[in-house]
């Protein structure tokens, strides 16, 4: 909860700041599967900023981003499944995304090098204003 909190109170801060002098309408959130934040609370934790800060009516979309991966070795691109490796493994992998490298292998040459390519991070993705 704190860090979905913390998260949300920067993205509101930072909307604001931006459009201090337009209507804010509706803002649009990208939310990489590997990071461990909590889809619904975010999304709570949204509202109630916006409406600590008299802005009430934006419209909040959040929209998970899957995890894809490009091998280094073949240049294959797959979105693995990681629901299938586990919840302790999960749980690890949302602390520590780099462990994936540990659980999860190219499907078409084997190789355990390939790069995280989406599926991190947390992005202000679209914010529409009047
Ligand atoms: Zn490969």
């Amino acid at each position: 909860m704190v860090h979905e909190w913390a998260l949300a109170e920067a993205v509101v801060r930072h909307v604001i700041d931006i459009y201090s002098d337009k209507k804010i309408r509706e803002i649009r959130i990208g939310l990489g599967e590997l990071q461990n934040i909590d889809e619904n609370i975010l999304l709570f934790s949204l509202k109630e900023l916006f409406k600590l800060n008299g802005l009430e009516n934006v419209s909040i979309h959040v929209r998970k981003i899957p995890l894809t991966l490009l091998c280094r070795s073949c240049g294959f691109e797959w979105k693995p499944d990681i629901s299938k490796l586990g919840e302790e493994i999960i749980e690890m992998i949302h602390f520590i995304p780099e462990a994936v490298h540990s659980y999860i292998r190219c499907p078409r040459c084997n190789s355990g090098d390939f790069e995280i390519i989406s599926g991190r991070g947390v992005y202000l993705e679209e914010v529409v204003v009047e």
